[in-house]
């Protein structure tokens, strides 16, 4: 188990839970943010782990401007967003966006386990951590080094993406991390004009993951504008769809964890 290398360890995390997929774009990262901010704006004090280090998009995605990071004594501050946030990602500390992190696997993995045990989190109910892609060893690692209360794994209604969710989902398994349920993600197409919903990938493929596990379809975000516009604008706290999916999701979390 990583320990961190401090005794006098400051950081004292409650739940700590990750965001998996298996596969790029389908979300993950964005259910990553929205797990954390639905849980902030019910009054717990929430952190996010970038762990997913060489995709890392968590700052981009939650329209965070540019921040230094600053050192704490022993530790790193993370930064604290104007929501209340904590966050830390590989992100903050390079020249730009496009600048590649190409590192090999324990290279990786010692800088997450840094994120963990070197960055100043403090007290907080929750961390949320957005996992390193695929089954590699990355991931590996902080499924074997922390001491995860669970998984969430997103996914979204196409049986290509389904195939490759089961893998990880599968390999949580193996790990006996606990599975805390499937988000499905970008589920229809809810249109800004008209209000009507699309189903472009079909349905029942995500009920037919969830039955094979075991576990529990938890929600259904449609791919909208406000989630794909997250990115350039922010997110827009005054829609009622972003509203009713915070809501859901910081019940669901809560109800699974506590
Ligand atoms: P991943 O972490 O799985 O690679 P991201 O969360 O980074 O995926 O999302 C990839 C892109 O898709 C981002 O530009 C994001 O804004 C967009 N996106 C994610 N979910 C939705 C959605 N429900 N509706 C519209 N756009 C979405």
């Amino acid at each position: 188990m990583f320990q961190p290398e401090k005794k006098d360890q400051p950081n004292k995390i409650k739940y700590l839970f990750g965001i998996m997929s298996g596969k790029g774009g389908v979300g993950k990262s964005t259910v990553t943010y929205l797990s954390a901010l639905a849980l902030k704006q019910r009054g717990y004090q929430v952190g996010i782990l970038d762990a997913d280090i060489t995709g890392a998009s968590i700052p981009r995605l939650m329209h965070l401007p540019k921040y230094e990071m600053k050192v704490c004594g022993d530790f790193i501050c993370p930064v604290e967003t104007d929501q209340g946030l904590k966050v830390m990602s590989i992100s903050f500390l390079m020249d730009n966006e496009e600048q590649p992190v190409i590192w090999r696997g324990p290279l990786l993995s010692k800088a997450i386990q840094q994120f963990f045990g070197q960055v100043l989190w403090g007290q907080l109910d929750y961390l949320v951590i957005d996992m390193p892609p695929g089954t590699s060893d990355v991931a590996l690692t902080v499924m074997q080094s922390f001491q995860l209360r669970g998984l969430i794994f997103v996914t979204t209604p196409q049986d290509l993406v389904s195939a490759v969710v089961a893998r990880s989902i599968e390999m949580a398994e193996r790990l006996k991390v606990p599975i805390l349920g499937i988000v499905e993600n970008m589920s229809y197409f809810l249109c800004p004009h008209c209000g009507q919903t699309t189903n472009f990938f079909g349905q029942g493929q995500t009920e037919k993951l969830a039955k094979d596990h075991g576990t529990d379809l938890l929600v259904r975000i449609p791919t909208s504008l406000e989630f794909g516009r997250m990115s350039s604008v922010g997110l827009d706290l005054s829609s009622k769809l972003v509203q009713d999916i915070l809501a859901k999701l910081s019940q669901v979390i809560s109800e699974r964890l506590d």
